[in-house]
């Protein structure tokens, strides 16, 4: 079995942890307590092999600026962005630079755009997403965590493909 360490990051608001519990109940849940910071435990199996995976929901603070022993524990990174929410979208770049500032090396990550469902408030376009993922070298979904989907189960196994690959 092997371990993987997920921090997922973003703005307040964005649908982190939405997608989480999405991820691992199949269910969505309206109102999760903002200010709540947890770890979770995951037995999965990526490509057939046993994987352990803790998945940091980080909360609140500052927007940009996510706690250094958070940034420091995590073996990759999933980048949240709303998609209806432009200044959530901007922040990624900080919050990016924040990590590279700790790690001081590459970190293996992962940029998703969620709240697909709203496309009638879309202020954020596909092709800026794909930009800013290809700047920072790392796949991009675009998904929704209250429609679901096996794009949001694929998100977690693709990054976990990620930091094995290192
Ligand atoms: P967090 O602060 O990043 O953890 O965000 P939450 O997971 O608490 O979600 C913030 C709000 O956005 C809640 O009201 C959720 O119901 C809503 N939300 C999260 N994901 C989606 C989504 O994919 N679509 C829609 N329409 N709302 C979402
Ligand atoms: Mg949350």
């Amino acid at each position: 079995t092997s371990d993987c360490r997920v921090a997922v990051l973003g703005r307040a608001g964005v649908g982190k942890s939405a997608l989480i519990v999405r991820f691992l109940t199949k269910r969505f849940i309206w109102e999760y307590d903002p200010t709540l910071e947890c770890t979770y435990k995951h037995q999965t199996a990526v490509d057939e092999e046993p994987v352990t995976m803790e998945i940091l929901d980080t909360a609140g603070q500052e927007e940009t600026i996510h706690r250094e022993g958070n940034i420091r524990w995590a073996d990759g990174f999933i980048f949240v962005y709303a998609l209806n929410d432009r200044q959530s979208f901007d922040d990624i770049c900080s919050i990016k630079q924040h990590v590279d500032d700790i790690r001081r090396t590459n970190v293996q990550c992962i940029l998703v755009g969620n709240k697909l469902d709203l496309l009638h408030e879309r202020k954020v376009s596909t092709v800026e997403g794909e930009k800013l993922a290809t700047d920072m070298a790392c796949a991009f979904f675009e998904t929704s965590a209250s429609d679901g989907g096996e794009d949001i189960t694929e998100i977690f196994h693709e990054l976990h493909r990620e930091v094995r690959r290192r």
